[in-house]
């Protein structure tokens, strides 16, 4: 069977096709088309299974990757497939929006000259065929246990908690204040990376696998924390962090000056097919609009490729920094480039100008200069060089903070660091009240699906261990 592998001395690195920039950006649709399966089986073939596999060194899941590219390039796709889905509750969701090029594909041993093997797209791959040949199942657990855990948050964190509780026989109740089960993969994360039908097949999967949800439910102001303590074994949070970033600016209270999550889930909505409102009367919707999305992360590449899909006039992206020093990935930025999106870099708002609504951002431009402790340069404004952005539409991307839930949860108790995220012990991923644990953003602030996901999956291990030590 080796001959089916090493082949990444005579088989080049191949994505699937990418849709052309003038036709994706007219729709909200994902840009990647699927592999064929001869594609998917040639590219896993690729694989050099190293001694020392990086590609799953440096996967917060560990997923064991050199095996299911074997079992792929051998054409076991079934196998392939279970041993993928044993570490990961949503490998076809982290196939498309991982950011690879910095985990695990940015350190395959081939990715210098050779290029990396093509793992995310396999691994989408994989999981696409599971379903549609019916591999993919609901859990059934082995054991009904008698214990309820409480589960706050229906984003992957709180899902991934949940599944794997699931299959220990517990019974699980999710609260989420959203009416849709998928945090930001179903109000935050855009079509055009991650559709809306890939989230709903697998919230239907852990519907069908007997977790109950509770939707619509804000925990702090439906219910409370403490009647949830009281009816539960163990709550987990997994509440995600929401707090737009802000900074103020003159001007800062004009109409048409949108936070990027009001604006993304007003879109991703829409796309859902739910009336929003502000949106057709010109406050969220693009279309024929100036945008200036401010921010260089991985949300503001979301709202500068939504904006284009809108039909904006114009898109612009400003950010202090350079194209090196940007926190978004530069997939995305190659991708928004492709569809059109200008990036002025080194410069910074200073203002924004209107009078009954933005008409304009007064722009000054910065040079990076020394570098603070963290070894990144610091911005300083350069003088004499402010200037007149137009915009009428204008999308702050500054970042996330956590809420406060001590005050919100009513938990004075509640540990929180001094960035506001939740203080959770290291080795029992237990907070500091009894019973209570956390996963996800929440613990680490803004991050990734993926490590969401290892969390929650660390979580459910963890309130396991706690239940059955009460029992004892
Ligand atoms: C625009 C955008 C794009 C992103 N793109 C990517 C990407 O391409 N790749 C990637 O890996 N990561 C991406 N991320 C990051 C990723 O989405 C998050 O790291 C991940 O969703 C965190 O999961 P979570 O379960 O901790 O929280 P969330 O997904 O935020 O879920 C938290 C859930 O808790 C609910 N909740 C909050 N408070 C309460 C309450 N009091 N009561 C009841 N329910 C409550 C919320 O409604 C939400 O459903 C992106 C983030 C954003 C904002």
């Amino acid at each position: 069977m080796t001959n089916n592998l090493l082949r990444f001395t005579d088989i080049g690195q191949s994505y699937p096709d990418k849709r052309d920039a003038s036709s994706r950006k007219n729709d909200f649709s994902e840009i990647y088309e699927d592999y064929s399966n001869s594609s998917a089986l040639e590219q896993a073939s690729r694989c050099s299974q190293c001694g020392v596999p990086f590609c799953q060194i440096h996967c917060p899941l560990q997923n064991n990757i050199p095996d299911w590219l074997m079992m792929t390039a051998q054409g076991r796709l079934k196998e392939a497939y279970e041993i993928s889905a044993s570490t990961n509750n949503m490998p076809e969701i982290c196939g498309r929006i991982c950011p690879q090029d910095r985990l695990c594909e940015g350190n395959c041993v081939i990715e210098n000259g050779f290029k990396s093997v093509t793992i995310g797209s396999v691994e989408r791959y994989l999981t696409d065929n599971a379903f549609k040949n019916g591999w993919v199942s609901p859990v059934k657990p082995l054991t009904i246990r008698s214990q309820k855990i409480c589960i706050i948050g229906a984003g992957p964190g709180g899902l991934a908690a949940a599944e794997e509780l699931r299959k220990l026989g517990y019974e699980i109740d999710v609260y989420d204040r959203y009416d849709r089960i998928g945090g930001l993969l179903i109000y935050g994360i855009p079509n055009f990376k991650l559709e809306k039908s890939i989230v709903e097949r697998r919230a239907s999967l852990l519907k069908d696998s007997g977790i109950n949800f509770y939707l619509n439910t804000e925990v702090g102001k439906d219910i409370s924390f403490n009647q949830l303590r009281e009816k539960y074994e163990a709550v987990l949070i997994a509440t995600g962090v929401y707090e737009a970033r802000d900074i103020a600016l003159p001007g800062v209270g004009l109409p048409n000056i949108v936070p990027a999550m009001t604006y993304l889930t007003a879109s991703n909505r829409v796309g859902l097919g739910d009336k929003v409102a502000n949106f057709s009367n010109g406050q969220l919707d693009a279309s024929g609009k100036d945008v200036v999305v401010l921010g260089g992360g991985d949300t503001a590449m979301d709202c500068v490729r939504t904006a284009t899909r809108q039909g904006a006039s114009s898109v612009k992206c400003v950010y202090r920094r350079d194209r090196t020093n940007m926190p978004g990935s530069l997939r995305e930025v190659k991708h928004a480039e492709e569809e059109g999106v200008e990036f002025i870099w080194l410069t910074t708002p200073e203002a924004y100008l209107g009078q009954k609504k933005i008409e304009a951002i007064r722009a000054v431009k910065v040079r990076l200069g020394s570098s603070d402790s963290s070894g990144r340069q610091s911005p300083e404004l350069i003088a004499n060089s402010a200037h007149e952005l137009k915009c009428d539409l204008a999308i702050k991307a500054f970042g996330f903070d956590p809420e406060d839930l001590k005050s919100s949860f009513n938990q004075p108790e509640l540990k929180v660091t001094g960035w506001g995220t939740i203080s959770i012990d290291f080795l029992s991923k237990m907070t500091s009240l009894d019973g209570v644990f956390a996963a996800g953003d929440i613990v680490r602030g803004a991050s990734l699906v993926v490590w969401a996901i290892r969390d929650g999956r660390d979580a459910a291990l963890q309130i396991h261990k706690y239940v059955q030590s009460k029992l004892d």
